[in-house]
């Protein structure tokens, strides 16, 4: 069986079990905490982060994928702390956000790629914890010079580990698409890749353009009513199982115990269901009630993440 690795170790992809696959522990400003500490209390927050996890695990929910790179202020240590601290499995992963540090606008693809190379295979930091998933992102400014140096460095460190690929998009821009070129330009299997946040359009033509060459799509921003609200995005799914297509969708939030760009009370008033229980507790129970079978559900919360995992050999 092949094994992922997590940031408490390698786990056997049978042991993925329900997995979130777009998830953050926490989301930061680079730099800030670093040096000025008394933003925050870091010992409170990782409290705060395992508590909300246990939460989550007693809803059946064994994995968590943290899409948090360098650029969203990875804090690998903060991770692994709440991993052991709540039991969750949680995979981490390499790549980049859409804020490219300035440091690789005069570096190549290929020096960005081997940093990628490293997390996976070395680990994190001098940490040893090993990188399990690869993020690129793409936004409403598009694929800029910087962000296509990002999307075909996570390509070719995908290629040379074998280590899947999951994106940020602006579905609005369908930015999934032009990202899909780029990947398929630099070789990808496309059937490797998760199109994140496709789950914010519920154009079925656009969605289905993306499925068409292959690559899974994330249904992964539930709580954030202000891209879609739920009923449209649940409605959507619906739709996509009638037609055939649970076995190319995952479902996430894209949420976080702690995100230093707003107070948190402004988070919970703009987006009071974002948050990890969110699915259990409501979305599964809505996606029942629009049709979608027990069989679909296990597809796109266990069976899915699983075989995204399982497809490991470098190529
Ligand atoms: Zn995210």
């Amino acid at each position: 069986m092949p094994v992922v690795n997590t940031v408490t170790g390698p786990v056997d992809v049978s042991e993925l079990g329900f997995t979130l696959m777009h998830e953050h522990v926490l989301v930061k400003s680079p730099g800030v905490t670093e040096n000025f500490p008394s933003v925050w209390d870091r010992e409170a927050e990782i409290e705060k982060a395992a508590a909300k996890l246990h939460d989550v695990a007693a809803r059946g929910v064994k994995t968590i994928v943290d899409c948090t790179t360098v650029d969203l202020g990875r804090d690998i240590q903060f991770v692994a702390e709440v991993a052991h601290r709540s039991g969750v499995q949680i995979i981490a992963c390499t790549g980049m956000y859409y804020d490219v540090p300035r440091y690789f606008h005069s570096r190549s693809v290929d020096a960005m790629a081997e940093l990628f190379i490293q997390e996976i295979r070395e680990g994190i930091a001098g940490s040893g914890i090993k990188a399990g998933i690869i993020k690129c992102a793409t936004d409403e400014t598009g694929m800029t010079v910087q962000v296509e140096k990002a999307v075909r460095a996570c390509a070719r460190a995908h290629r040379a580990t074998g280590v899947p690929i999951t994106t940020h998009t602006y579905a609005a821009g369908e930015s999934g698409a032009r990202q899909q070129d780029i990947l398929a330009e630099e070789g990808v299997d496309l059937s490797r890749v998760i199109i994140g946040h496709s789950g914010d359009s519920k154009d079925t033509e656009y969605l289905l353009r993306l499925t068409g060459h292959g690559s899974y799509i994330g249904m992964d921003r539930f709580g954030l009513d202000m891209f879609l609200p739920t009923a449209d995005r649940v409605a959507a799914i619906a739709l996509l199982c009638r037609m055939g297509h649970a076995d190319r969708m995952v479902l996430s939030h894209d949420a976080n115990s702690y995100m230093d760009w707003y107070e948190r009370w402004m988070i919970e008033q703009a987006a009071p269901n974002w948050h990890y229980n969110f699915i259990p507790d409501t979305v599964i129970p809505a996606l029942r009630r629009a049709g979608v079978t027990e069989d679909q559900i296990r597809q796109m919360t266990i069976d899915n993440p699983r075989r995204i995992f399982e497809q490991c050999e470098p190529y």
